[in-house]
């Protein structure tokens, strides 16, 4: 249960979106921010494609995007589709055939901008197709592509000449009567993406697809997106997130709902508090604080361990998680199980311990709410 009414500090006031549907997963509204990553195989390698979805979808994504450059890729999009456990954004640019053939091959989404389709006449065949297929759109609009007629009027890119190419976007759908979209306005500029959302959120109540885009590497990236990201949502704008990084997509999943848990919007898996260690240490907090984050990464239960070194923190942090460790002397330290001290344990065993305590918690809480649910209903 939430306390936020005994914590008024932590509590975040949502913008109030509408919401659309991609594909089995709601977006905007009040349904839960979803984290989206994308592709980096070729869409024509359909085994490794499904494969990364796979992963990305194991780590927590909700959707997944696919590049569609070419008519083998549409081919390819239609088996990806398939066997995908997540929807699966197309991503087209430009060529408006991509855009029906990607509705045709069961995309839950286009990502594609009307005004860069061409004529009227083949915005209304995607709108169609969309339509046709129960596809939504996501418009994409980027500082670093946009129109020249924009780029004539501003003299460079900025927010305003980012939301303006938005709402141009946006008012091609709405004259064709198409309201499932939902639309973002990327800039790898921090200080330009978040004026260009807080903008866009005053000027539209359409879903938010936040992203700073490219961000950069796993580290940098990863701080430009906490930064940039973590604002926008701690103000309440967004609806989706996509994290970009120049690394492997799993890592952008797992910013991405990091980035959500910080903030308290998602919960999943296991939040490892830990201290920084110092010469007070009990055992090696780094060493450890690492191998249990690979060994408890298929938890996806929403809950808590804290893992501190000495009881300068230690029974302080374990009063506020599921599960806790505190480091002690001669090699041992102290198990906390639901706030209250445990047991001792000594610090070879601690790491296998500690796994089998948090699979032990999980399991419980997965009942407890199983049973929640069965009395809701
Ligand atoms: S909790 Fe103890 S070991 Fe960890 S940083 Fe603080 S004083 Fe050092």
């Amino acid at each position: 249960m939430s306390l936020n009414h005994i914590r008024p500090w932590r509590n975040i006031y949502r913008r109030k979106s509408r919401q659309i549907m991609v594909g089995s997963v709601p977006v905007g509204g009040d349904a839960p921010i979803t984290v989206q990553t994308m592709t980096n195989t070729l869409t024509t390698d359909v085994a490794a494609t499904v494969s990364q979805i796979q992963a990305c979808a194991d780590a927590g994504a909700d959707i997944v995007r696919v590049s569609v450059p070419d008519e083998a890729s549409s081919k390819a999009l239609k088996e990806i589709v398939r066997e995908s456990p997540v929807p699966i954004v197309a991503d087209i640019h430009f060529h408006y055939k991509r855009g029906i053939e990607a509705a045709e091959a069961g995309a839950a989404c286009l990502r594609i901008n009307p005004g860069n389709i061409g004529s009227q006449e083949r915005v209304r065949e995607v709108i169609k197709a969309a339509r046709d297929y129960g596809c939504s759109m996501r418009i994409g609009v980027n500082a670093g592509s946009l129109e020249k007629h924009l780029l004539d009027k501003y003299g460079e890119p900025c927010p305003d000449a980012m939301v303006e190419s938005g709402l141009e976007h946006i008012k091609i759908l709405q004259d064709n009567d198409f309201h499932d979209f939902k639309i973002s306005v990327k800039a790898s500029d921090v200080f330009m993406a978040a004026a260009a959302y807080q903008a866009l959120a005053e000027a539209t109540d359409a879903p938010i697809h936040l992203g700073i885009t490219e961000a950069g590497g796993l580290m940098s990236g990863t701080i430009k997106s906490a930064i940039g990201l973590g604002n926008l949502l701690w103000m309440g704008i967004g609806d989706t997130i996509r994290v970009s990084l120049s690394a492997d997509p799993v890592e952008e999943v797992k910013v991405g709902y990091d980035i959500l848990k910080s903030l308290g919007l998602r919960h999943r898996g296991v939040n490892i508090i830990s201290c920084p260690s110092c010469a007070r240490q009990g055992f090696d907090v780094i060493k450890t604080v690492e191998a249990l984050e690979r060994r408890l990464e298929h938890i996806k239960t929403p809950m808590s361990l804290s893992i501190i070194g000495c009881v300068v923190n230690g029974p302080g942090e374990a009063l506020m998680t599921d599960v806790g460790f505190t480091g002690g002397g001669n090699g041992a330290g102290m198990v906390y199980l639901a706030g209250q001290q445990s047991h001792k344990l000594s610090n070879d065993e601690m790491v296998e311990h500690i796994v089998s305590q948090v699979e032990t918690r999980a399991a419980q809480l997965d009942l407890e709410a199983a049973a929640v649910e069965n009395s809701a209903n």
